[in-house]
């Protein structure tokens, strides 16, 4: 049989169907450049994709040739070609969009793979002699001392020494120092041992380090318990056995204490990755993880894309987190994607969290997931006292009861810090105008009802709106009626700071929230300022997890009612995984903590599930809601979003989409219900009218199959030239 004439190549386009080129001059198509990168051109640009498979043009066609092949050798195969051909058929996006997105952008754009040695700096003989007569206290000095006790990688510097590369530059300069490259693997410490686990955590280390084959197990414990060390002990058995660690954590729980823990305790170098990080330093982890360099990587969201060739235990970290889902491009559930790179690789795959979502829950009752369980606190913590604080008809002061302030007051005079949890940014939700009623609104936003209000921010001068950004000063006068008295209403972070300085003006008030943490090490530094001095702290999520606070005694949780009647079926779940993960910052080492929850609906019983029986007993409640609701997870879902710049385009895109996608599902026999076209609940955004449909069924199968069947069609539609628009399976809203 003679060789196969074409190379079929998936290219990043949004088109569902892969693209016939000839091989590059000189070179023939053939099975092993299957998931290799290879140059072509399309129209008049050049685009770079990966090898499908090997084929035979379509009769007619005159396939043109490929430009190049940037590697010798395939990037993506085995597992990972597998779990991304997984995904594409998960999220039916187009095979070479998923390539893409799995890839660093230099490797994305077509350059070559780039070196991955470590660099590392030494002092010269020039230096160890030299080094006394640098200024005492200037930074060269401090970097010259820690390199004459031995050459130090730079990973390592980072978390030692501020602004160490200056030093350095300047060291070099003076011909006192030199940078080296070294073998990734080379440069770290020494292991250090960690506590001894105690009967639970030993229990949970050993279901997974025995575990042979796919085993998806949730390992579920407070905050506190010891999730962290069970990680790292199965880490280290996985290392032992020459294998490599891929370990998820989400958005805001990548601190440099969570870098240090990992490399102080396991002894080789940590990769991390996250979007902190310049292209061309992901690009470098990415390649050194694909060259089995790299043992263990750290890493948000896309670092679920990281190859493993010598794959030995996947860990995703609070895994309910919802920065696991991308939410816009290819919609795809990092989560989820690692049970299915766990499935492929036939190895284990450990889900922590202390608030598992329904999803991971519903499946470890039902014993497709193992379940194991930390109950206690780790070393001497103590799980918080919750108390609810009824604040019907009460006086408020910035927000607080009058009991709230005392107790306060109590806990700073005492010594301890206070977490005071608003998930508000900015100064005021709302600036009306006292006079006539007007308020400010965002011109390009609305919601179904309304146009959505502006925050106020910047101490009262300006106007953002968080919908789409839009930005604007606050007006001197009200532009309906000319008059003076506007005025902030409510209540953000912002405007508790200030309150709260004012209040407690002998302890320090820190706020921390994206505004005041904005650098990625702002966080960092501005606890650092803090210590373990009494002291006040506000904030939103950012503060929800990841950070050792062991002087922090008291939690008060001010908007508990904002949470309680969310339209979003998942509002629940979010809600109460926020409660008890604030709750969990309390009281972390010998010092007892109380949280405080103030709410005008204390009977509310998702509080009452949560203070009598813990998120368990709340997630018992949920599932049945759902159920009997038929919401995941007893049903699945998928959202088709369309937006336009005319309300008309969108609705007459999704219009045209139902009727195809009911066709499908009748012609298939496909149980699938379609609700829709509606208008989205922010009906408006940046200008752009926003409308959606929404399919649900019993069956994920037979959902994917119907969108099989319609999503072809769709993408000729010529309504689709008229909109943008997208598909989320197993949207986290609605
Ligand atoms: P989690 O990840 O569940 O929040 P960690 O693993 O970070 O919990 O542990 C919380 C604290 O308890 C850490 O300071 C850790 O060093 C300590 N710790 C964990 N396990 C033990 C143990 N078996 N004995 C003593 N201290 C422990
Ligand atoms: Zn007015
Ligand atoms: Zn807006």
């Amino acid at each position: 049989m003679p060789p196969p004439t074409c190379l079929r190549v998936a290219l990043p386009v949004p088109l569902p169907r892969l693209f016939d080129y000839l091989p590059p001059a000189g070179t023939g198509a053939g099975p092993g450049d299957v998931g290799r990168r290879v140059r072509v051109p399309f129209g008049p640009r050049e685009l770079v994709g990966g090898g499908a498979a090997p084929g035979e043009p379509e009769p007619g066609v005159e396939p043109r040739p490929a430009l190049g092949f940037p590697d010798p050798e395939p990037l993506f195969s085995g597992e990972l070609l597998d779990s991304l051909r997984w995904l594409a058929r998960y999220t039916h996006a187009p095979l070479g969009e998923v390539l893409a997105t799995a890839l660093p952008a230099p490797l994305r754009n077509g350059e070559p793979l780039p070196d991955t040695h470590a660099w590392a700096w030494h002092l010269t003989k020039a230096g160890a002699t030299g080094l006394g007569g640098l200024r005492r206290g200037g930074r060269p000095r401090a970097l010259a001392e820690r390199l004459a006790a031995g050459p130090c990688g730079e990973d390592q510097l980072d978390l030692e020494l501020e602004d160490w590369r200056e030093a350095a530059r300047a060291l070099a300069r003076r011909g006192y120092a030199e940078r080296v490259a070294v073998p990734a693997r080379a440069a770290a410490p020494a292991p250090r041992p960690g506590p001894e686990p105690n009967p639970e955590q030993q229990e949970a280390i050993a279901a997974i380090t025995t575990a042979r084959g796919f085993t998806p197990l949730l390992l579920e414990g407070v905050t506190g318990s010891g999730k962290t060390e069970v990680y790292l002990h199965a880490i280290a058995q996985c290392l032992a056995r020459g294998r490599q660690a891929l370990v998820l954590v989400p958005e805001i729980g990548l601190t440099p204490q969570t870098l240090e823990r990992f490399r102080a305790r396991l002894g080789v170098p940590v990769h991390a990755l996250h979007s902190g990080l310049a292209d061309g330093e992901r690009a470098r982890v990415w390649t050194a993880a694909w060259r089995g360099e790299a043992r263990v990587i750290v890493g948000t969201r896309s670092a679920g894309f990281t190859p493993l060739p010598e794959a030995g235990l996947i860990v995703v970290d609070e895994e309910h987190d919802g920065s696991y889902k991308q939410q816009d491009g290819i919609r795809y559930p990092a989560r989820d994607l690692a049970l299915a790179r766990g499935k492929a690789l036939d190895g284990p795959v450990l889900l922590g969290s202390a608030t598992p979502s329904l999803e991971t829950l519903h499946n470890a009752r039902a014993g497709r997931y193992r379940h194991l369980r930390l109950r206690r606190r780790a070393g001497e913590a103590r799980p918080p006292a919750v108390r609810i604080v009824d604040v019907r008809k009460r006086p408020l002061q910035a927000g607080l009861a009058p009991e709230t302030l005392q107790m306060m007051e109590a806990a700073l005079r005492d010594g301890g810090q206070v977490l005071v949890f608003k998930n508000r940014r900015g100064y005021a939700p709302v600036l009306l105008c006292h006079d006539c009623g007007w308020s400010a609104h965002c011109p390009r936003c609305s919601t179904q009802v309304q146009a959505t209000p502006m925050t106020v921010h910047a101490g009262g001068g300006r106007l953002v709106c968080h919908h789409c950004g839009h930005r604007q000063p606050r007006p001197q006068a009200c532009p309906a009626c000319a008059s003076l008295a506007l005025q902030p209403q409510g209540v953000g972070t912002e405007r508790l700071e200030e309150l709260l300085a004012e209040r407690f003006s002998a302890w320090p008030v820190l706020r921390i929230d994206r505004g005041t943490t904005a650098r990625r090490d702002g966080l960092q530094k501005l606890l650092a300022e803090l210590g373990d001095a009494p002291g006040i702290l506000v904030g939103t999520q950012i503060l929800a997890k990841g950070h050792d606070l062991p002087n922090l005694t008291r939690v008060v949780v001010v908007g508990v009612d904002e949470g309680l009647f969310s339209s979003d079926f998942r509002g629940g779940e979010k809600l109460a995984q926020l409660l008890v993960q604030v709750a969990g910052r309390a009281g972390r080492a010998r010092k007892p903590g109380e949280v405080w929850w103030q709410t005008h609906h204390p009977d509310h019983p998702l509080l009452h599930a949560l203070i009598s029986g813990g998120y368990d007993s709340f997630a018992t409640a949920e599932l049945e809601l759902r159920r009997a609701a038929a919401f995941p997870p007893f049903a699945h879902l998928a959202l088709m979003r369309a937006e336009a710049a005319r309300a008309e385009a969108a609705g007459a895109f999704l219009r045209a989409a139902r009727q195809r996608l009911e066709q499908a599902a009748q012609a298939g026999g496909h149980a699938v219900e379609l609700h829709g076209p509606v208008t989205a609940p922010m009906a408006r955004r940046a200008g752009h009218y926003r409308m959606q449909l929404l399919l649900s069924a019993t069956q994920r199968r037979a959902l994917h199959a119907c969108l099989d069947a319609a999503l072809p069609a769709l993408y000729a539609l010529p309504e689709a030239r008229r909109t943008r628009w997208s598909l989320d399976v197993d949207p986290q809203d609605l």
